[in-house]
């Protein structure tokens, strides 16, 4: 496959120019496309470009609303609520951000609870930027019915990510981000364009049966937890916390039989936000450190958030490594 290069500003240009195109308002485009243009320069191929095509489609189809003016409320002292009002969560979480800062700072610890919003990317943008400032973040979202609950005998849940960014003294944040499914369904999208199978325990086909066939998952199937039964309860945990607690729709409760081709769950997302700076004893920063370092001395190479770092480094000092088929699809996109 012929690869080109692209600068991490050019990219973000050219996905503006398509979100503005398919109808959303220009501070949503630029908060989208900045976020997509970093999961394709951090290396995390199914919420990169690759999305674009689900994005366009649920704008499409009118079944979000890219225009839409999210609400903030203030629940309690540590208690945010952000009605997206059937828009992106991103522009959720970038109207309600600085004042979660500014009453994680006051209180310790506080929350952001989104609803009526649609999530399609990684969690991991939505909150490195957080560790960074020295907080700890931790995060949820429910997506949309594909995933059966260990025991049970039809989808239920969603993919549900859970996603975590701690502060480090001096060096990269620690962050972990992962479906709490066997595995992502960008990735499974991904596996059946290429032509692979999946792990063996992925998923099951529309008769229940195990399978490692991806059209097989998509088409009637199902996704399995990760974990057997505590990876379900982890996942079951999360439709409480995005949907029941936001006051959004767990992911078996949105109907978009309507809109043929939406893609964005219409669901919730939680954000609870703490202060590093209130922990006790050493700094948390340390102490963080001391965990890695002794993590590396018990044999560990790889961290969460590492293969991320590296890639940006890669896409930094040589540009977005991206298929010519895909830079030629985006641009026709945006000049259709
Ligand atoms: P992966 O299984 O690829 O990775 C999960 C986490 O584990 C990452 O933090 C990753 O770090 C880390 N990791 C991977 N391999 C190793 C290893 N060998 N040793 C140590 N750490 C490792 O992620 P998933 O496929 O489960 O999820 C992919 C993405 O899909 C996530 O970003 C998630 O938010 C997103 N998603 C979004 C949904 C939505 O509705 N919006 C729904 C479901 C998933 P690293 O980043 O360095 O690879």
């Amino acid at each position: 496959m012929a690869v080109s290069h692209i600068a991490f500003p050019d990219l973000v240009a050219l996905l503006e120019a398509i979100f503005v195109r398919f109808g959303t308002s220009r501070q949503v485009a630029a908060i989208l496309a900045d976020n997509c243009a970093r999961c394709e320069r951090d290396g995390a191929k199914s919420h990169g470009v690759f999305r674009m095509k689900g994005y366009t489609d649920s704008l499409a189809t009118g079944w979000v609303d890219g225009r839409a003016e999210p609400v903030l409320e203030e629940a309690a002292a540590g208690f945010l609520r952000v009605d997206a009002q059937n828009g992106f969560a991103q522009p959720a979480l970038a109207l309600g951000r600085d004042v979660l800062i500014e009453k994680t700072r006051a209180n310790g610890i506080a929350l952001l609870a989104i609803r009526n919003s649609h999530h399609l990317s990684a969690l991991w943008p939505d909150l490195e930027p957080f560790a960074e400032q020295g907080f700890i973040a931790l995060s949820t979202v429910n997506s949309f019915a594909c995933t059966v609950p260990h025991g049970g005998q039809s989808a239920v849940f969603g993919t549900n990510p859970i996603a975590f960014a701690a502060p480090t003294r001096s060096g990269e944040p620690v962050v972990f981000d992962m479906a709490t499914s066997s595995m992502a369904n960008g990735d499974v999208q991904i596996a059946a364009r290429e032509g692979n199978q999946l792990p063996a325990g992925a998923g099951v086909d529309s008769n229940g049966n195990p399978t490692t066939d991806p059209s097989a998952v998509l088409n009637g199937g199902a996704l399995l937890p990760f974990g057997g039964h505590k990876g379900s309860s982890i996942s079951m945990m999360i439709e409480l916390l995005s949907a029941a607690l936001t006051g959004g729709n767990y992911s078996f409760e949105f109907d978009w039989s309507g809109h043929p081709g939406a893609a964005t769950p219409l669901t919730g997302q939680l954000i609870i936000l703490i202060d590093a700076a209130r922990a006790g004893g050493a700094p948390f920063g340390v102490r963080a450190e001391t965990l890695i370092d002794e993590m590396a001395s018990a044999g560990v190479k790889r961290f969460p958030g590492q293969h991320r770092f590296a890639a940006r480094k890669r896409s930094d000092a040589e540009g977005i490594a991206l298929g010519v088929d895909d830079l030629n699809w985006l641009e026709a996109l945006a000049a259709d």
